[in-house]
């Protein structure tokens, strides 16, 4: 089995607790105004416009529909196979299967705590993952999962048994402006959190914070009233993060990040409503 691969972080200290690689699944089902990786949302067609806007010659074009070959060896990292891209892809990908994982893994091993699969929409991928975990787990690593909370998990129990921790993004409590960021409803979402929550696996819930309204406090209230059996006995984190402009696609760049004082008011509305653990990052 193999999964396409954006990359791979091989050290983050903001993926979850400790230092940790980071997997960068390729695709995802939302399309957040704000995403700050876009070129994980799509799917590679194989157009090989890329390749023409390479400057070094570090892109390949095969036949028609298939990805360029990306000769690493030659690329400089200019970013401008990205830029050309109107599939929000890039052609960097890795198809990697777990023992490409592994190996790549091992090479870190001694200086990280454990992985974080993200995005992406890494649960696009759970049989890769189901696969993968239990293969990190005996490396004595944990293995932690970051979501917007879309995959049914009620039918997806064995990822949840493999899994350490789920990091779970709630991005608007009103449909209709969930349906603005992302493209879509957030029914399954809310499903998820509470899903997420009575298994135990429910360690971080997060939303962005605009200075265009969507309605962050209302979700923060709603997050905490659907969450409410839970935050004690699961000491969950509420995660504000603000807007930062790097990375989110030129026509969206205007969301505006708010100001340290909304922040902080956020802060304190997650924690005088349940949560034991509230932090702005
Ligand atoms: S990465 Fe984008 S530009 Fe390059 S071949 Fe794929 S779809 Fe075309
Ligand atoms: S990032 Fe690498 S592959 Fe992409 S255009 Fe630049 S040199 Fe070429």
């Amino acid at each position: 089995m193999t999964a396409p691969i954006n990359r791979i972080i091989n050290y983050s200290a903001v993926n979850g607790p400790g230092t940790r690689s980071v997997l960068i699944f390729q695709g995802c089902n939302f399309r957040c105004l704000y995403c700050h990786v876009p070129d994980t949302l799509g799917n590679c067609n194989g157009c090989g416009v890329c390749a023409y806007h390479c400057p070094v010659g570090a892109l390949r074009p095969d036949a028609p529909g298939i990805i360029p070959q990306w000769l690493e060896e030659k690329c400089i990292d200019c970013g401008a196979c990205i830029n050309a891209c109107r599939k929000d892809s890039s052609p960097r990908i890795r198809r990697m299967s777990i023992k490409d994982v592994l190996d790549h893994i091992m090479e870190h091993r001694r200086h990280i705590r454990g992985i974080t699969c993200s995005g992406g929409e890494c649960t696009l991928y759970a049989e890769f993952m189901i696969d993968l975990f239990p293969v990190i787990r005996r490396q004595g690593l944990s293995c932690l999962i970051e979501t917007n909370g879309t995959l049914d998990f009620e039918k997806y129990r064995e990822l949840l048994d493999c899994c350490d921790g789920v990091m779970l993004d709630i991005k608007a409590a009103d449909p209709l402006r969930h349906m603005e960021l992302t493209g879509r409803g957030n029914e399954e979402v809310f499903h998820s959190a509470q899903v997420l929550a009575r298994m135990g696996k429910l360690t971080e819930v997060r939303t962005v914070v605009t200075m265009a309204d969507f309605g962050a406090r209302e979700t923060v209230e709603k997050t905490a009233r659907i969450l409410r059996p839970y935050l004690r006995k699961n000491d969950i984190l509420y995660r504000l993060i603000p807007f930062r402009v790097y990375g989110v696609r030129r026509e969206y760049r205007n969301l505006g990040t708010p100001s340290r004082k909304v922040l902080e008011e956020l802060r304190d509305l997650a924690l005088s409503a349940g949560f034991t653990k509230a932090l702005i990052s």
